[in-house]
């Protein structure tokens, strides 16, 4: 692999390719609390480091407490209540540093993509000490990442452009082979969370990364299942097209006959790949490209940003042979101005009442996303 070393500034350490073929570059930074910083993009980052964000006062502190009848973690990250809400609309943490303005949390006045450690992690790469309890308590041992799209502070996955998606995947990627490489990361799980109503306090386009050092209890059941069949090859050989959002000969888009959230949408690829690590060239750029496609019908649903958590499912470490790489959206809304709650029977029961049809919301995105010629 070609190395580009640059002295690009006191902090700058290497900017290099990420790969031989359509190298995205990566410059790695660590900020003055100890959290790394990556800025990625399609040439060399070489700004210099502007002024950067004071570290907090108190450490974040955060642990597991073992739920005896769930049968599953509870993580503790009460840290996190001070987090930035809501900040003023002239202050955005996640916007480039300049001149005139509060550091952020990226020091330079321009970047492609960021990805810096959160600075209000819920999990922390080293034991902490943790409570002496009367039940099972671990450290809460992971990562989580922010992901910042683009340096302009308004827009999404459905107005960037296509190279630029790819640039996102490609970082995502990126960022797979980096956090599931490290031995104590079991599980890997880039996602965003896009609207008020989903709980976003800062409307910088961007997403998150958990890296988790357990197989959470979703993916868990998730990944029985695929042991068992390959559940998405069969489901896209047997489901008829009525189904079908966005189809090319590499992704798929489409509404799953057992959705659970109103509009629900997937994502997979015609052929099998545990993780991002192993998409061709071609199936990147289509997978960009259908991520553009699906974001910009939902803002066309209800002719508003549509609110939603997109969730990018890899295989845990071990299963690369049955566990299937698949995007769900889950959205929230099911009119313009209605939210689907889990009330009673969801959270209680955890059987979803559906106020849907699956092939009533696939007919509907598929009529508006013949209008729109999308
Ligand atoms: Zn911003």
């Amino acid at each position: 692999m070609k190395t580009v070393r640059e002295r690009s500034s006191q902090r700058g350490k290497i900017c290099q390719p990420t790969s031989n073929t359509l190298p995205i570059f990566k410059r790695y930074d660590r900020k003055q609390d100890g959290r790394d910083l990556f800025i990625y993009g399609t040439k060399c980052h070489n700004l210099p480091w502007q002024k950067e964000l004071p570290p907090l006062s108190d450490k974040p502190q955060s642990h597991l407490r073992w739920h005896p009848l769930r049968q599953e973690w509870v993580c503790y990250a009460v840290h996190r209540q001070n987090r930035t809400f809501k900040p003023p609309a002239a202050y955005c943490p996640f916007c480039p540093t300049r001149t005139d303005i509060l550091p952020t949390e990226i020091p330079y006045r321009d970047f492609e993509v960021a990805v810096f450690e959160n600075r209000f992690s819920a999990f922390a790469a080293q034991a902490k000490t943790i409570p002496q309890l009367s039940i099972d308590s671990a450290p809460a041992i992971g990562r989580c990442e922010i992901i910042v799209y683009s340096s302009v502070h308004e827009g999404s996955l459905g107005t960037l452009p296509l190279k630029h998606l790819e640039l996102i995947v490609r970082v995502w990627r990126d960022r797979y082979q980096d956090l599931m490489a490290r031995e104590s990361i079991q599980f890997v799980m880039p996602f965003e969370n896009r609207g008020e109503e989903v709980g976003v306090t800062l409307h910088h386009p961007h997403g998150q990364i958990y890296a988790f050092s357990y197989i959470p209890p979703v993916v868990a059941k998730m990944q029985q299942a695929f042991r068992e069949k390959p559940i998405l090859q069969e489901l896209r050989q047997t489901m008829g097209r009525e189904y079908y959002l966005f189809n090319d000969d590499r992704v798929l888009a489409f509404v799953p006959p057992f959705q659970r959230y109103p509009y629900e949408v997937w994502l997979t690829t015609h052929q099998f790949h545990p993780g991002l690590w192993t998409f061709s060239e071609a199936e990147i750029t289509s997978l960009a490209n259908t991520l553009s496609q699906v974001v910009r019908l939902y803002d066309r649903l209800f002719d508003r940003p549509f609110p939603y958590i997109m969730l990018l499912y890899a295989a845990p470490k071990g299963e690369e042979s049955y566990f299937q790489f698949h995007i769900q959206f889950l959205p929230c809304l099911r009119t313009a101005d209605k939210l689907k709650y889990l009330a009673g029977c969801e959270t209680g029961a955890g059987t979803f009442l559906a106020d849907l049809l699956p092939e009533e919301t696939a007919a509907r995105l598929r009529q508006l996303r013949d209008e729109e010629k999308l």
